[in-house]
């Protein structure tokens, strides 16, 4: 059985196991987008590297979740 409805994480094959590679698309559709600051609640925030996140409206730089901020 060949079917894929995993989206982005169907490059990672079928070893990991159905369960946490739908995690790792939850994960990653989050993370595609603009995070939205803490500070002034915009939807400004990029990520600069694992858990560092930098706000483009307010230039704070701070650390939250490595993939997604909450
Ligand atoms: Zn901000």
């Amino acid at each position: 059985m060949a079917t894929r409805k995993v989206g982005s994480a169907g490059r990672f094959g079928v070893r990991y196991g159905k369960t946490i590679r739908q995690r790792i698309v939850d994960v990653e559709k989050k993370q595609r987008k603009l995070q939205k600051c803490p500070y002034c609640h915009r939807l400004m925030v990029k990520r600069i590297s694992l858990g560092i996140w930098e706000c483009k409206k307010c230039d704070s730089k701070f650390t939250n979740r490595a993939y997604f901020v909450e």
